[in-house]
């Protein structure tokens, strides 16, 4: 019978395995059904990268020497709003998707 910590390992490594999965997925081209994008203040944000570590795509690039600091891939951002969820700033903002303006 397995103890309590072993159980929390065994649900660790379970959560591991489904990681590159998601990813896999999440690096698809996000086509037209996204209904929202984040859109950054950058006189608020600090460059503090929390964003890009929390978005599950993968699609934040912080330059630190640029002032348009944070670089967002639109093509696969899915629109999700994590990065503006962790922001410690709050500095973005998700705003409606307006396709081809
Ligand atoms: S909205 Fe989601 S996918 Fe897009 S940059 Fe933010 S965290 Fe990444
Ligand atoms: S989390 Fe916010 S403050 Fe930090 S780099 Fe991203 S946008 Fe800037």
């Amino acid at each position: 019978m397995l103890n309590q910590q072993e159980t929390v390992m065994n649900k660790q490594k379970r959560f591991k395995i489904q990681g590159p999965c998601a990813y896999e997925f999440d690096s698809g081209n996000t086509g037209s059904w996204r209904i929202e994008r984040p859109q950054v203040d950058f006189e608020t944000c600090v460059k503090c990268g929390t964003c890009a570590t929390y978005c599950p795509a993968n699609v934040i690039t912080i330059e630190k020497d640029k002032e348009i600091c944070v670089d967002i891939m639109w093509d696969y951002c899915k629109g999700c709003g994590i990065c503006a969820n962790e922001c410690p700033k709050q500095c973005i903002t998700m705003v409606e998707e307006r396709c081809g303006k």
